[in-house]
């Protein structure tokens, strides 16, 4: 199939590790022109190799921290610069920490805001008007499977989650005329960092190893293994290709059949 990527120019958050580098590799390998952005410069300059190997587009990086404003709209920016445009954006940020309720001070909910839902409405506003004007584009943004079933213990993403999918799902009603399609996709368990530092924190809470944490997850996954990032990356590269034309608002799951509801 082809995805008709080549030469589209995308930009992918948080792209120098997990989701957002499979993201990226998979993106180039369509033909993609794309912008990077993470705090890192180490990891960040290895995805920018990795994406550069991987197509024969072009790749700018960008360190950048999404939880702050001016740094967001420094992405956005050097995108515009660099190409002239946006034609795929990819919101996605680093998880928020792990903790009950009572554990997250009235500043850690206001930084997962700024994190996980302010970065995706900012580069949005940045980019829709030249979507507009050219009659096309994709959002994809990176949630998680905590919005079709919340994960106990991760009420800072179960939260800003929802918020983001509210937002997607009026946005998505507000471009579909200019030919804009704005979808979310979920990560089930899937192995990155940010799996392993959750294993971690739930194997001290519940006394048990990593290992152990490992095999409850396999246990409840009906392929019974975690996910790898390119199987995740190839869903949003397929939202966001030309072949995708016809499906916006949507949340889908990348999961193995982990969460269980019937939509
Ligand atoms: P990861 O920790 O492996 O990678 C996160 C990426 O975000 C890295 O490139 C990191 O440098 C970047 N990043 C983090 N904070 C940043 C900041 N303030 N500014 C700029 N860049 C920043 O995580 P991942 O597993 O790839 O997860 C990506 C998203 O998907 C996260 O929001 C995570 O909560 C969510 N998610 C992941 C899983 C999973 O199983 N991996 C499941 C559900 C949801």
């Amino acid at each position: 199939m082809d995805f008709g990527l080549k030469g589209r120019v995308a930009l992918v958050a948080a792209s120098s590790k997990g989701l957002g580098r499979a993201v990226a590799e998979e993106l180039a390998a369509e033909g993609t022109h794309l912008v990077l952005c993470a705090r890192g410069e180490e990891a960040l300059a290895e995805a920018a190799q990795a994406a550069d190997t991987a197509g024969d587009g072009d790749v700018v990086s960008v360190i950048a921290d999404l939880s702050d404003q001016t740094s967001v709209a420094g992405v956005a920016a050097a995108a515009l610069d660099r190409f002239g445009r946006v034609d795929v954006l990819v919101n996605n940020a680093g998880g928020p920490p792990a903790g009950p309720f009572e554990s997250h001070s009235r500043e850690a909910w206001r930084a997962a805001v700024r994190l996980n839902l302010e970065s995706a409405l900012e580069l949005s506003r940045a980019v829709l008007p030249g979507m507009k004007d050219r009659g096309w584009g994709r959002i994809v943004n990176i949630t998680s499977i905590a919005v079709k079933e919340p994960v106990d213990g991760l009420i800072l993403s179960n939260s800003v989650r929802a918020a983001v999918t509210g937002w997607a799902r009026t946005l998505a009603n507000e471009v579909a005329p200019f030919g804009i399609t704005v979808n979310n996709a979920l990560p089930g368990y899937t192995v990155t960092d940010r799996l392993l530092e959750l294993a971690a924190a739930l194997s001290e809470k519940e006394g048990i190893t990593t290992d152990e944490v490992r095999a409850g997850w396999e246990a409840s996954i009906p392929m019974g293994r975690l996910g790898e990032p390119r199987e995740f990356a190839a869903l949003v590269a397929f939202l966001a290709s030309e072949r995708a034309s016809y499906i916006t608002g949507r949340s889908i799951t990348v999961d193995g059949g982990r969460a269980r509801g019937l939509l």
